[in-house]
């Protein structure tokens, strides 16, 4: 086998709550405007034809719990507050019917976004990723199995900061249901385990400061908690 240059980066891994294996991530992907409210307060209308969808690098991920440096080159940090899906077996085409046999686990996650980065690529129509796709750009907690878990619906997502409630809904609330997300966005990809799918974020979101400390909650899962440190 050819030698490495340097050395492999490690692998990316979330913790699965009661157990000793730990889930290897292989791609992010996160769906926009899946809320209504959300959708709303942008002044945007949500697209009730097909979800959209931009995505996050592995290696920008980090678990719950961190303290991390405020990001760069942004001065309107974002939370968004989203239920996370852990894809545990291939899904290539699959109906809604038999989506939800794919899911391995679910997590409470954060879609940490450069707002102002976001708002100068929406004006002049350039691509998403640097306001979306940046270190520490997805806060993850640990994974709670889909058995134990249930059928995503009636659970409240929320979210604190600094002990406030910002954020407030439920996951009956999303325009697009897990099974319709997985089934379409295993159109485009071959999915498989390893791939998390963040869902969209109700309204509420807001920006963050050096110093806050955030709090996100979903009925049934472990909780996804960030603290943001000072500037660089
Ligand atoms: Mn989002």
């Amino acid at each position: 086998m050819t030698k490495l240059q340097f050395p492999a980066p490690p692998p990316v891994t979330l913790p699965i709550r009661d157990s000793d294996k730990a889930y290897a991530v292989a791609r992010i992907f996160c769906v926009g405007r899946n809320y209504a409210d959300h959708a709303a307060e942008f002044g945007n209308q949500v697209d009730r034809d097909m979800p959209f969808y931009f995505t996050k690098c592995p290696v920008h991920m980090t678990r719950s719990g961190a303290r991390i440096p405020y990001p760069l080159a942004t001065e309107n940090y974002h939370h968004e507050m989203e239920f996370a899906v852990a894809i545990g077996t291939p899904a290539f085409r699959v109906s809604e019917d038999r989506a939800m046999e794919t899911v391995f686990g679910y997590a409470a996650s954060l879609d940490m976004t450069r707002r102002d980065l976001q708002a100068k690529a929406k004006e002049a129509r350039k691509p998403w990723d640097i306001s979306k796709d940046f270190e520490h750009g997805a806060i993850v907690g640990a994974i709670t199995p889909a058995a134990d878990f249930g059928k995503p619906g009636p659970q409240a997502i929320s979210l604190l900061l600094n002990g406030e409630p910002v954020q407030r809904a439920h996951l009956s609330d999303m325009v697009w249901s897990v099974p319709a997300i997985i089934a379409h966005l295993s159109t485009l990809y071959h999915l498989g385990p390893g791939d998390l799918i963040l869902t969209g974020t109700p309204a509420g979101v807001g920006p963050v400061r050096p110093g806050d400390v955030l709090y996100g909650e979903i009925d049934g899962l472990a909780p996804v908690e960030l603290t943001v440190g000072p500037k660089e």
